[in-house]
């Protein structure tokens, strides 16, 4: 099969026959073999229904439905465990972005070598400031510390080699950051094409502001895990020491200094008036502490079953 369309949806039901029927216009016009797998994240409208009907229609089209609202990421990553096709693109369902990209996108990954290629909403039809100026500074994060040079992370419409989906697990909120867990994985060629963008048509979005604050949380923990997730005590048992030995030194200060006026028969205050003997004492606990975690991570880390998950490209 040449391509899989996964569409993750809630509440989308007035979108979803106007998107099969183009979805299936451009596809076939293009003499693909293809599949539709709409996943219902647990809507609460009429959604399912529609998908019922549609199927009658459609026979491209597979429904998948969560018992219950599991998330965008979770949508996703159940629909790329069923993608057949060559090239796997997703698309939200709310008619915001453009079948008529998908030709373009499936060149790229199949002839331009690409193993991913996100689309960028140049010209954006959302709320400036609940949405463009935040979505702005998160790419720009985003670009800072993975260093892959993307305008538009969190967008929906995405094109993916097949071993790529099935090669990374997407959970929690994640989907924000499919090409940093792609690079991850070890594939290179990210790539990046202008898309057209349209303003929502029907329902109203699914992202509250709740976004701003969780998006960069999930950056900071993909940033971690991508980097000290198999060797925790590296991160932890450095700062560790260095909080540790800062404390002991300054200990050893205010230490040698009450010996030295004890032998030279000196009335000296006591330590613990001294603001260095707190301050001492904070750091060698927090060092301590750090370097605790950093074993304790190292347990996890060696007892989870991902420990020796490597992705083997070829064999011979
Ligand atoms: N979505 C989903 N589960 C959720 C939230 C959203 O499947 O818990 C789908 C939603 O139906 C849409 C896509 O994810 O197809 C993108 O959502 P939305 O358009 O609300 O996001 P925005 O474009 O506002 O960032
Ligand atoms: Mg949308």
């Amino acid at each position: 099969m040449d391509v899989s369309v996964v569409v993750p949806l809630l509440n989308e039901a007035e979108s979803l026959p106007e998107l099969i029927s183009w979805i299936d216009k451009v596809l076939s016009q293009n003499k693909y073999t293809y599949e539709v797998i709409m996943i219902d994240d647990g809507s609460t409208d009429n959604s399912w229904n529609v998908i019922n009907e549609l199927k009658e229609k459609y026979h491209c089209l597979k429904g998948i439905k969560f018992r219950r609202n599991f998330g965008k990421s979770a949508a996703l990553h159940t629909g790329f465990q069923h993608a057949r096709g060559d090239v796997v693109i997703t698309m939200d369902a709310d008619l915001q972005d453009s079948p008529e990209e998908i030709p373009e996108f499936v060149n790229m990954i199949r002839n331009g070598g690409y193993d991913l290629v996100s689309g960028w909403k140049k010209k954006r039809f959302d709320p400036v400031f609940a949405k463009n100026l935040p979505s702005k500074f998160f790419n720009w994060t985003a670009r800072r510390m993975s260093g892959i040079k993307l305008h538009d992370f969190n967008c929906g419409l995405k094109a993916y080699r097949n071993r790529v989906v099935k090669g990374i697990e997407i959970y929690g909120e994640m989907h924000r950051y499919i090409p940093v867990l792609a690079k991850w994985a070890g594939f290179k060629k990210i790539g990046e094409k202008i898309v057209r963008h349209q303003e929502r048509k029907y329902g109203t979005t699914k992202f509250g502001v709740g976004r701003f604050m969780k998006g960069p949380l999930d950056l900071l923990s993909i940033m971690f895990i991508s980097k000290y997730g198999k060797r925790p005590m590296h991160l932890f048992g450095t700062l560790g020491t260095l909080t540790f030995v800062f404390g002991l030194a300054m200990a050893a200060i205010v230490g040698s200094k009450k010996i030295i006026a004890i032998k030279h028969h000196v009335l000296a205050p006591l330590v613990t008036s001294s603001p260095y003997f707190y301050i001492a004492l904070t750091c060698m606990v927090i060092g301590s502490l750090l370097f605790l975690t950093g074993f304790l991570g190292e347990l996890i880390s060696r007892s989870s079953s991902e420990r020796n998950n490597y992705h083997i490209e070829e064999e011979l």
